[in-house]
């Protein structure tokens, strides 16, 4: 390992080897132990990694690619971070390849501190809407529904229950860059039940059993908390008991349910059509 000044006014640390700690560390984050133990994640790609230095996210490691050394838009991102406080990395393709576990990696990878809302926090007003995903599994289904969130102007994601990681490579990849935007809050199934009491306005649930068709419901300008079930199961008895409504999306042909991504999208857009002005 040597370090070097770049363009960046901070000193710059090259890596070449897969064996080098930094290195070691950072592979590790493709587990979810690693991230927990060091609260930390990894985001790919340049316009990523400032936009979540712009949204206030604290920068740990930036990790760049040798080629991309000379690039004026990488060697202001690298000064901003040694200004952070961050470390920077300068490090070959073989290394990135590593880290990003993908071949063709971007220029440019972030780690990043995990950062989840307090449930206690969230306090709905005016038109805000929530959505809960009950023990969502899979990481493109949660990153898709953040993503979606983000586009529609909704506040954030409750994750309720065991569920997949919203700092995974993969939901990460699959969010497009809107988790540095939404906030996330992560509890148990009773605790958001004790929150659920003092929502102050309508808690929508979705079911293929649910007795209302969507498009009968005016949500009006109160707040709304979406609730979307598990994929294998939907949502559990003492969930749906808790809704104020059970809704229904309509189908036609053979398909028994939608994906929990499409219904979430199907809902936020319905809910949010006023705000919109779809
Ligand atoms: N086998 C599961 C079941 O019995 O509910 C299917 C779950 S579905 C893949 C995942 C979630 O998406 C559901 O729990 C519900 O929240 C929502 N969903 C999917 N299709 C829906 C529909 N046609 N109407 C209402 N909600 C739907």
């Amino acid at each position: 390992m040597s370090e070097h000044r770049t363009g960046a006014p901070g000193r710059v640390k090259e890596v070449t080897s897969l064996a080098n700690p930094l290195v070691k560390d950072i592979k590790a984050l493709s587990l979810k132990k690693f991230r927990d133990q060091q609260n930390a994640f990894l985001a790919e790609g340049l316009k990523l990694v400032i936009d979540a230095l712009d949204l206030g996210w604290t920068i740990k490691t930036l990790i760049f690619a040798k080629s991309a050394l000379g690039n004026q838009a990488v060697e202001k991102i690298a000064a901003r971070t040694v200004a952070l406080g961050g470390d920077v990395l300068e490090v070959s393709e073989k290394v990135l390849t590593a880290i990003t576990r993908r071949d063709n990696p971007q220029a440019v990878v972030g780690v990043f501190s995990q950062r989840f809302v307090p449930l206690k926090d969230i306090r709905p007003k005016g038109n805000d809407v929530w959505v809960a995903l009950d023990r969502v599994r899979d990481p493109g289904n949660l990153g898709t529904v953040i993503r979606t969130v983000d586009a529609v102007g909704a506040k954030g994601v409750i994750l309720v229950g065991d569920t997949t990681d919203p700092f995974s490579l993969e939901t990460v990849r699959a969010t497009m860059g809107s988790i540095f935007a939404v906030p996330v809050a992560k509890t148990h199934p009773d605790a958001f039940l004790e929150w659920r009491k003092n929502f102050p306005g309508t808690v929508a649930g979705t079911h293929l059993k649910g007795a209302v068709d969507y498009r009968s419901v005016d949500f009006g300008n109160r707040p709304v908390l979406l609730m979307m079930g598990n994929e294998q199961q939907g949502l559990p008895d003492n969930l749906a008991d808790a809704c104020d409504k059970l809704l229904r999306i309509p189908q036609a042909g053979r398909a028994d349910s939608l994906n929990l991504a499409v219904a979430t999208g199907v809902m936020l857009f319905e809910i949010r059509r006023g705000a919109l002005k779809l």
